[in-house]
């Protein structure tokens, strides 16, 4: 029989350790990462705090914080250097010492031994860890994470290395607190991926749908990049039946500006529409300088479809390469649906792909015409078949109005996709 009344929600705060946050040299992106998946897998985030490397600023956070939470979590300061102390102010906190831990200085002398580089004490001193405390591999790099527990309560210490404390805490860590808490276990999400209606729009077309909701299914609005991210959550095993029975009502309420029913970026479902359809795929960018191409080959097994993209961002390498007419550049202008389309078109003969992309506009601060203001870009998505091509006024400053036309950009292709099916 299961209990009938749902596990509440352990909590968690996030402490990151360096002068560089502090100072604002380094972005503190290691928190935002783990709140989230902390958030996902069923915590509560109560607070994320940062302090330098200092003793007593990192002993006073512990001794306040942890009083409040079930799990706090910790990255930085446990590197070889001498700002790294996180290791000596844990053990005053939990009265311990420092005892060798063999097999991390193995794996030290191995690691150093592959990269060439020789065996310092101080990275010696990295396989000290607070007697007590389970060593939790790292095998990217030297600094091992620690776990402490104590009276139900939990606490992590991670290296500040951003890609090794995400291995940590995905390998390790979150696999560990599942079992500890195992009304985590049943914690699940679905994510419907929508376009072209903000979050006020679209929480007005939800009121009924939210007020149908049971307790323990809940949704999040997460916009982002000109996309509105919706994901509803299961908190207990209740709620597992019904999440897809109310993901799927989710999915008919917005249908028409539903673009995915998984937590992929956009570029990704794209992707997987282009492998179902064994159909390749070519890019010229203008405004974009390439951040369309970035966006498709950042993920494995791009090749699969994409052939290439042409950085046409001279009005003279538009002409010369995809045959753009010169006299096309004054008039109509650069950025106008004639220049976007021939592009689109002329790409795609170029590399012999099925579709093409291309995109050409003015992302400010600086240019624009009369015609085409500053914000002003042209998107093209060809096909065989046909081409489609469509005008957007963008009004951010230029990092904006980058992601918001490669966004705009995806969406154009996958219509195109969607009706040469
Ligand atoms: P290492 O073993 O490499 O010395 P460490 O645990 O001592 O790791 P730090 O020296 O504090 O970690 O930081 C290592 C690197 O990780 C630095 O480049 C730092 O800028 C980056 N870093 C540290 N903390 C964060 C954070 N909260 N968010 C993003 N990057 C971080
Ligand atoms: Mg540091």
């Amino acid at each position: 029989m299961q209990s009938s009344k749902p596990m509440p929600f352990p909590q968690a705060i996030i402490l990151t350790i360096g002068d560089e946050l502090l100072l604002g040299e380094t972005l503190d992106t290691n928190s935002a990462w783990i709140a989230t998946k902390l958030h996902e897998t069923g915590f509560k985030v109560l607070r994320r705090i940062s302090v330098g490397d200092d003793q007593q600023a990192i002993l006073q956070a512990l001794q306040e914080e942890s009083a409040r939470t079930d799990l706090l979590i910790m990255t930085g300061g446990l590197g070889p250097t001498s700002d790294d102390i996180t290791k000596t102010v844990l053990c005053d906190f939990f009265h311990t010492r420092l005892v060798l831990h063999e097999s991390t200085l193995q794996h030290i002398t191995s690691l150093l031994q592959q990269r060439g580089t020789p065996l310092l004490e101080r990275n010696r001193a990295q396989a000290l860890v607070p007697e007590g405390c389970t060593v939790l591999p790292n095998p990217r790099g030297t600094a091992p994470g620690l776990w402490f527990e104590n009276m139900q309560r939990i606490w992590i210490a991670l290296p500040g290395v951003p890609h090794e404390m995400k291995g940590l805490l995905e390998e390790e860590v979150l696999p560990r607190l599942k079992q500890k808490w195992p009304a985590l276990q049943a914690i699940q999400h679905r994510y419907v991926l929508t376009y072209g209606q903000g979050e006020s729009q679209v929480a007005e077309r939800l009121v009924g749908f939210e007020a149908s909701l049971p307790e323990n299914i809940r949704l999040a609005y997460l916009p982002g990049n000109g996309l509105l991210k919706l994901r509803l959550s299961a908190a207990d095993s209740h709620a597992l039946q019904l999440l897809d029975d109310y993901h799927q009502q989710l999915i008919a309420l917005l249908s028409d500006i539903v673009v995915g029913t998984e937590n992929l970026p956009y570029e990704l479902l794209i992707a997987q529409k282009l492998l179902t359809k064994k159909a390749t795929l070519a890019l010229a960018e203008s405004c974009t300088g390439g951040y369309l191409a970035h966006l498709f080959t950042s993920h494995p097994g791009s090749s699969a479809y994409f052939t290439g993209s042409l950085v046409c961002y001279s009005p003279e390498v538009k002409v010369q390469w995809l045959n753009v007419p010169a006299e096309w550049i004054q008039q109509p202008g650069v950025v106008s649906e004639p220049v976007a389309r021939a592009m689109a078109e002329g790409i795609r003969q170029k590399l012999h792909t099925d579709y093409a992309l291309a995109i050409t506009g003015w992302l400010g601060p600086d240019g624009g015409t009369p015609e085409a203001p500053v914000g002003t870009v042209w998107i093209a998505a060809a096909h065989q078949s046909q081409t489609l091509t469509r005008r957007h006024q963008l009004r951010g400053d230029r990092q904006r109005n980058l992601v918001l036309s490669a966004t705009h950009a995806l969406y154009l292709l996958d219509e195109l996709i969607r009706q040469t099916s």
